[in-house]
């Protein structure tokens, strides 16, 4: 099984990188693909470029070999879609369960991705409990796949929907970005070599 966490990474933190390496020992995946996105479609621009932001994922993930940065949104032109994403995976890997990690808070908008239904006929959804993040009621589509069975995901490729707790760390990017804008120190939620990077780029200043 092979784990997919997307996202921003603007900049990568401990919330991610703790929350990909949990992730990938709960679900015993071979390992996990963190994947940024070019222009992301859900959200305001990201304030470092699409090059500083895989630098970064670069510099947090040395010597992780369970974590792998996975460039391809941002070799693809336009935005960034999972639905293309998954479907590229899914020819590279078309024997392997594909778990697609997303947020509890980025779940509440999961209907208004493209092509949202498909996305279960090419990966299974896990998603994460965020801290600070209530969960929207689920539509019919999604109970009718709704699983506690994690031996189904291993068992089928895709189609699955399930809820996986995670240890809470209220760290975001906004945050962070807020307090190197407000020159607080941010050490210790996100990588040393993350912020020396920031530093020496004069990001989020
Ligand atoms: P921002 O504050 O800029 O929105 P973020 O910290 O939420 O950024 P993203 O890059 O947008 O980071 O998040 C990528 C993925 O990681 C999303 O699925 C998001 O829900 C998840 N995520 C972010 N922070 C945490 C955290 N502290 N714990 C668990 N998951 C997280």
């Amino acid at each position: 099984m092979l784990g997919i966490f997307g996202g921003t990474f603007d900049p990568i933190h401990y919330g991610h990188l703790r929350a990909a390496l949990e992730l990938k020992e709960l679900f015993e995946l071979d390992h996990v693909r963190l994947i940024p996105c070019a222009q992301p479609v859900h959200r305001n621009l990201p304030m470092a470029t699409a090059d500083q932001r895989l630098e970064m994922l670069y510099l947090a993930t040395e010597n992780q070999t369970d974590l792998i940065v996975d460039a391809q949104e941002l070799k693809r032109a336009g935005g960034s879609y999972s639905f293309h994403t998954l479907t590229a995976l899914r020819a590279n890997y078309p024997d392997m369960p594909l778990l697609l990690f997303i947020g509890s808070d980025a779940f509440n908008d999961f209907t208004t991705w493209f092509r949202w239904q498909e996305l279960f006929d090419l990966a299974h959804i896990v998603v994460i409990t965020r801290p600070n993040s209530e969960l929207n009621p689920l539509n019919d589509f999604f109970k009718m796949r709704l699983t506690n069975d994690k031996s189904l995901l291993k068992n089928q490729l895709a189609g699955g929907l399930f809820f996986q707790p995670i240890t809470q760390l209220a760290i975001s990017a906004t945050a962070i970005r807020g307090m190197i804008a407000a020159q607080q120190n941010p050490r210790f939620l996100l990588p040393d070599v993350v912020i020396n990077y920031i530093n020496q780029h004069q990001l989020y200043f």
